[in-house]
Order: C-alpha cells, then sequence, then structure tokens
C-alpha cells in the first residue's frame, strides 16, 4: 500500500517548550519535533512546516484563519493533517477550524501535550504518534482531536484538567475512537463526505458572558457598541435574572432591537441548557429571537457564532446556528 503524505504543521505550546529561565516557552521546531518521534518515517512521509511558535494563550481567531488557510493551499497536495498546538485553547482552535474546514474527507488531527517532548517523562510523543497514526488510517477524517489515546471531534472536546495527561474531554457526546498501539478502534463509524468546503472570515465581535449572582446588567453599556453578538452562559438549565428591577431582560430586549445576536446557554459543563424548563428561561424565549445552545460547548458556541456572523447575512445566522456542524448541536 501507499505511504500516506501527511503535513505536519506545528504551532508551538507545551509540547514544543523548554525552559529558558523565565518559564516555559515554545522553542522546538517542527523538524525537531519529528525528530522526536523516529517511528513516524517508517509510517507515512512527512513534511512539516512552523506556521507560528506560540503559548496557545496567544492564539485567537486570525490564528485560526491562518490554520485554515495553510490546510487549504495544501490540501490536494497531502493525505492528511497533523497540527501540534497547546492545550490551553487547542479545544477553541478545534472548534473553530470544524467551521472554517467542513466536510473534509482527508483527516485534520489536532494534538498536544501536558509535558514537553523534550522532557523524558512526557505525554508528547506518545500523543505525537498517535496523532500520526490516526492521521494515516483509512477511516479518519474531518477535524478531531487525538489525546491521551482519545479521539474526540473538535465541536465536542473540552480542556477539562490542567495537570493530567487526560486533559480533554469529550462532552455529551462519546470519543469517537481510541488509539492503542498504534491501532485506531473506531466507536462510532460515520459516512465520509466527498468534498471540502472553505470559510474565510471569523467575526470576532462576539462576547460570552459569564453571568454570576448579583451582576450589574450596565455591562450593556459596553455590549451595545463593542460587539455583533453575546453568549450569556447562565445558571443551570438557563435564564436571566429579574432582580428589583428587571434590567437584564430590558436591556437583553434592546440590544436584540440593534439587530444583534444573543446565544443563551449554561454555565454547566454537561448536558446543556433547557430554555424552555423554567420560568426564568421561558420569558426569554418569548423575545422571539434569542438563540439556544443547548448541547453544545462553550468551545463551539463561540466560533460558530463568529463563524456566522462573518460569513451570513443576519437573517441566515438564526436558521444556521440551529443546524448541525459535525455532531456541534444534537
Ligand atoms: N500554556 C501551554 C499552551 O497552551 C499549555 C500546553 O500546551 O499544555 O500553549
Amino acid at each position: 500500500m501507499m505511504k500516506k503524505h501527511i503535513l505536519l504543521i506545528a504551532t508551538g505550546g507545551t509540547i514544543a517548550s523548554k525552559n529558558g529561565g523565565e518559564g516555559l516557552a515554545p522553542a522546538l521546531s517542527s523538524e525537531e519535533l519529528l525528530k522526536e518521534v523516529p517511528e513516524v518515517k517508517a509510517l507515512c512521509d512527512v513534511d512539516a512546516v512552523q506556521l507560528f511558535n506560540l503559548d496557545s494563550t496567544n492564539v485567537y481567531a486570525p490564528h485560526w484563519l491562518e490554520i485554515a488557510a495553510i490546510i487549504q493551499k495544501n490540501y490536494d497536495l497531502y493525505d492528511g493533517f497533523v497540527i501540534t498546538h497547546g492545550t490551553d485553547t487547542l479545544a477553541y482552535t478545534a472548534a473553530a477550524l470544524s467551521y472554517l474546514v467542513q466536510d473534509s474527507p482527508k483527516p485534520i488531527v489536532l494534538t498536544g501535550a501536558q509535558r514537553s517532548v523534550y522532557l523524558r517523562d512526557t505525554d508528547a510523543r506518545q500523543n505525537l504518534l498517535d496523532a500520526f497514526y490516526y492521521c494515516a488510517d483509512g477511516g479518519s477524517f474531518g477535524v478531531e482531536i487525538v489525546f491521551d489515546g482519545k479521539v474526540i471531534l473538535g465541536t465536542r472536546a473540552k480542556k477539562t484538567r490542567t495537570r493530567s495527561y487526560n486533559a480533554f474531554s469529550s462532552i455529551d457526546y462519546p470519543e469517537i475512537a481510541i488509539v492503542r498501539e498504534g491501532v485506531p478502534y473506531y466507536y462510532i463509524k460515520e459516512t465520509k463526505p466527498t468534498a471540502p468546503r472553505f470559510y474565510h472570515a471569523l467575526d470576532e465581535r462576539v462576547f460570552v458572558l459569564k453571568m454570576t449572582p448579583g451582576l450589574s446588567a450596565d455591562i450593556f453599556d459596553w455590549l451595545d457598541t463593542h460587539t455583533e453578538g453575546l453568549i450569556i452562559e447562565s445558571f443551570g438549565s438557563g435564564g436571566l435574572p429579574r432582580y428589583e428591577d428587571d434590567a437584564f431582560f430590558i436591556r437583553l430586549k434592546r440590544y436584540l432591537d440593534l439587530g444583534k445576536v444573543a446565544v443563551l446557554t449554561t454555565q454547566v459543563e454537561r448536558e446543556g441548557s433547557a430554555l424552555d424548563k423554567y420560568e426564568v428561561g421561558r420569558r426569554l424565549l418569548s423575545c422571539g429571537n434569542v438563540l439556544e445552545a443547548r448541547s453544545m460547548t462553550i468551545e463551539a458556541t463561540l466560533t460558530k457564532l463568529m463563524w456566522l456572523l462573518g460569513n451570513f447575512p443576519r437573517e441566515e445566522v438564526f436558521a444556521r446556528f440551529d443546524t448541525p456542524v459535525r455532531k456541534d448541536i444534537l
């Protein structure tokens, strides 16, 4: 069988870090990373590019567009893509790429590590190897994270541990596969799409507001003028507080009247929102055009709204928000 041709896109993160005296910072190049996993050469033909070398704390929308652009530029030349990335915002990047590169029949596999590949005691080598094993497998496609032997859809991942090797969880959706000793075992088999669709814009004017008890609605003074989309991470199943003056409700209505988009979600990690359950939530649904994230992760909700606002007229944003993209909303 012909060896697969894979492009490694390195972007930084702990996986490629060294301690330069002022704390860990990305320092290793894509070539140096590859040298740490010589087994990969026997598995596939690899080229490597260093797109940037950042702690992923510094990675945001322009970088997501850059990654999507390099994938598009090289799409016909390779069978798959492995992206090494810091773990802190890896789930955001994976979600963003799931919207920027849709229906890809080729795999776009993100990975990282809790400890530098440079250390003897590290998860980096195994994660990198697993990412290549999975990427070279005939069954993989689309945007996925491979980490600690688990394969998680790019739309369903969340960093849930800051130190353990088991850093990522698939939220309210099963891991779609595991990788054991170089072999992917698929729990969920989907039909491979045939043609990718690339998007080139994201509207960054989206704000995530985490409700805390007693928060003032004066925050809307700023939101009204600086944002086009608002995601309210409310409590429990979801709803807005009345407090003394019902200001949140009044200000949210005004925000919507300005032609902006609001999404209600929950700050609870699992099981999603259900606005129709309580009176505090139902009142919101009565506003008509409030969207509800339901089972979506906050990473997917944020990047989906950026993608929708950046690419479609307002009227379409509402219908498209509820249309699933790679199982982001169930
Ligand atoms: N701060 C690092 C980053 O996200 C953490 C990591 O990669 O694990 O780039």
